[in-house]
């Protein structure tokens, strides 16, 4: 029998799956510990991490048996992937498995960003009746989307945006030509974009060109009280800039549903801390219960059949 290491937290029905399979060890708390990866990793013929296990050089060094990395998500950033490509270890990833669990996400902080509802329980609650401060809320209706990486997740975004009749803008140096149904979205450079959208939703991979993509500069180029969403990668915005920038006011709003250092630490996490109009969730965006499963399912499966079992 095959063996088969899970470092991070995968859906149970599909683990069960995989164990009918392969000899299997899953501890879904591994990846805080590369010492015993490397310990465990000789024997093993298959590796299935999420994004936060670093599958490292001597992770993949140490590794003599590996044949195939399962990734429960997309980015590839935390696999040395050139790596493996000369070790002939075959990396899946479950690209498109959670795409509309992150476009739903997305929407659901635009909403809440722009009418900033989520800022109003406390003060309802004792009294404070906080309506005037409260009605200046917008609308999604006509206010322009700036999408920047127009791929899987950018496009389901876009098409859930245009459903509350957003003008839709977008940045992809990649895109050579638009598919007729995203005939409504406008190409433009990222200047532009920056200065003419009332919301921003971030949506490319996280590498040498996109690292420090948002950087103070940039956001200087954004709208007063524009709204900026990043479900994409931590490393591709300036976390301090983005800080400041809402302390000024001059950023109306952000959701950050990935960091620079994952998971954040208390004393990482004090800056944020009392940060206007900021919301902050743990990597979840793409982690709908039907989102999770069909990740889950999508890389058991190709697993599997890559072993032909
Ligand atoms: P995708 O590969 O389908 O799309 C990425 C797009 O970015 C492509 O169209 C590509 O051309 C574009 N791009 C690449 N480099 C660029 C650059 N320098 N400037 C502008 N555009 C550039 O990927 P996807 O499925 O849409 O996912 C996007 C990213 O979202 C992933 O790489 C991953 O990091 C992140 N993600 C996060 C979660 C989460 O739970 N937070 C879940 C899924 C994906």
């Amino acid at each position: 029998m095959q063996k088969l290491l899970i470092t991070e937290i995968m859906d149970d029905e599909e683990v069960q799956k995989l164990q009918l399979k392969f000899d299997t060890i899953y501890d879904q708390d591994l990846f805080k510990n590369e010492e015993k990866i490397i310990q465990i990793i000789p024997e093993i013929d298959a590796l299935i991490v999420r994004n936060n296990t670093l599958v490292s050089e001597a992770i993949i060094r140490a590794a003599k048996n590996l044949k195939v990395i399962g990734r429960l998500g997309v980015g590839l950033n935390n696999i040395k992937v050139d790596l493996c490509k000369e070790k002939n270890i075959k990396i899946i990833p479950a690209t498109g498995a959670n795409t509309i669990s992150v476009a739903e996400y997305v929407i659901s902080f635009m909403l809440i960003l722009s009418r900033k509802v989520s800022f109003s329980s406390g003060e309802v609650i004792s009294g404070d009746w906080p309506r005037a401060k409260l009605m200046n809320g917008r609308e999604l209706y006509n206010q322009t989307l700036g999408i920047v990486g127009f791929g899987g997740i950018g496009k389901s975004v876009s098409t859930r945006a245009r459903s509350f009749g957003m003008n839709i803008v977008s940045y992809d140096p990649f895109v050579q030509s638009l598919e007729p149904e995203f005939s409504y979205v406008q190409m433009k450079s990222l200047d532009n974009l920056l200065l003419e959208s009332d919301i921003i939703s971030l949506h490319v991979p996280l590498n040498s060109e996109t690292e420090n993509l948002i950087n103070k500069s940039k956001l200087q180029l954004m709208k007063q009280g524009a709204i900026l969403i990043n479900t994409s990668r931590g490393e591709i915005l300036d976390e301090n800039a983005v800080i400041q920038g809402l302390q000024s006011g001059h950023l109306g709003g952000a959701a950050l549903d990935v960091f620079q250092k994952e998971p954040l630490t208390p004393e990482e996490g004090q800056k944020f801390k009392n940060v206007p109009n900021l919301l902050c969730t743990p990597h979840i965006s793409g982690l709908a219960e039907q989102g999770n499963k069909r990740v889950s399912s999508l890389i058991a499966n190709s697993v599997i059949k890559y072993f032909n079992l």
